[in-house]
């Protein structure tokens, strides 16, 4: 298991700053994949294959209010529709 850098997993304002611009705060690259979402939640993964950081945002008024890093696929996190093609 990857070591957090929060108990609770949430990501520090710089973090989320950079998620509402539209980057992975882990490896700086543009654009997410859409996972399961419920509510104001939405759980996005970074786009590029070699990261796959995922989190679990709240969205309100099109910007990230809260967000936290959840599971990736490689650390035990459950398998998504948007799983990239093999
Ligand atoms: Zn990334």
């Amino acid at each position: 298991m990857t070591k957090r850098p929060r108990v609770d997993g949430a990501v520090s304002e710089r973090e989320r700053s950079t998620l509402n611009h539209g980057s992975c705060p882990v490896c700086g690259y543009r654009g997410f994949v859409f996972g399961p979402r419920g509510g104001v939640n939405l759980n996005i993964e970074c786009g590029r294959i070699s990261c796959r950081t995922r989190f679990n945002v709240a969205l309100f008024a099109g910007a990230v209010q809260h967000a936290q890093r959840i599971d990736k696929r490689v650390e035990g996190g459950p398998a998504w529709p948007s799983e990239p093609l093999q």
